[in-house]
């Protein structure tokens, strides 16, 4: 049995925890040092037992908390290449703690988790989605700020358990909100962000795959909410037949993260 807290979910920040048996890890660290820290007590996480960190890509939603909590506690941390030189050039990396390339092939942490990276769409240095397989052959799929679904992120989430999506936005929301042209324009691109509906479009397949579970992930502030998201990915798959509480249960990342749940799988 493991079990996953998304402590934080959204653009405002964005962190993971997984644990597995003695063994957990972090998934981003995009909040404050302390934010983070706060999180993790208030759920009797202990952060001075985290064995490592795995980074997605360097914008500050990922990282923002990164350099403190990991000096801090000595977390070593792993990402792609690309990522690892761009959080050097920001200075983030220190002689505090250790930071590593993850292979393409995965890496096994303790034995409990074996964590597999994917390439994202995204404008960013090199960014990374992961598969995290438990030891008990279960396995969570990260897979958000990316433009669109390739074909390689569809190989390597299917077979998954539980997946973390992204639902950024709604493009009539994007379209006719108060963002500058320029930044819609971004978050539209291929290097962007997915939309409710490029989201939904995907959960067919991944179900009929076995996904049993979904939390709608990395949820815009601005151009989206909770309800919306929730609704545009049910509505597409009742057109399959595919029914809420019997073949899948959904949630909403950033309402886990209020309520403090958690998922056990
Ligand atoms: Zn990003
Ligand atoms: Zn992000």
């Amino acid at each position: 049995m493991s079990i996953i807290f998304p402590l934080f979910n959204g653009s405002k920040g964005n962190a993971t925890y997984i644990r597995c048996r003695n063994t957990s890890i972090l998934i981003d660290a995009g909040c404050s040092a302390k934010q983070i820290e706060i999180s993790m007590f208030e759920k009797n996480l202990n952060p001075s037992k985290l064995n490592s960190i795995f980074i997605t890509h360097e914008h500050l939603d990922h990282i923002k908390g990164l350099k403190a909590f990991a000096s801090r506690y000595k977390i070593p941390i792993y990402s792609s290449e690309g990522t690892i030189l761009s959080l050097s050039k920001k200075c983030i990396l220190n002689n505090k703690f250790a930071y590593y390339i993850v292979p393409s092939r995965g890496i096994s942490v303790n034995e409990d988790l074996f964590i597999k990276p994917f390439s994202i769409s995204h404008d960013c240095a090199e960014g990374f989605g992961y598969v995290v397989e438990t030891k008990d052959e279960r396995k969570i799929a990260f897979a958000t700020d990316t433009g669109f679904v390739s074909d390689e992120i569809r190989q390597a989430v299917k077979g998954c358990d539980v997946i973390f999506i992204e639902s950024n936005h709604d493009v009539k929301m994007l379209k006719y909100g108060i963002y500058p042209s320029y930044l819609k324009k971004r978050i539209l691109s291929t290097l962007g962000h997915l939309s409710n509906e490029a989201c939904a479009k995907e959960l067919p397949y991944l179900i009929e795959c076995g996904l049993s579970r979904i939390v709608l992930s990395h949820l815009s502030k601005q151009n989206n909410n909770s309800e919306l998201a929730y609704q545009t990915a049910v509505l597409n798959l009742s057109k399959y037949n595919i029914k809420e509480g019997i073949d899948y249960k959904i949630m909403v990342a950033d309402e886990i993260n209020t309520t403090g749940k958690h998922i056990l799988i």
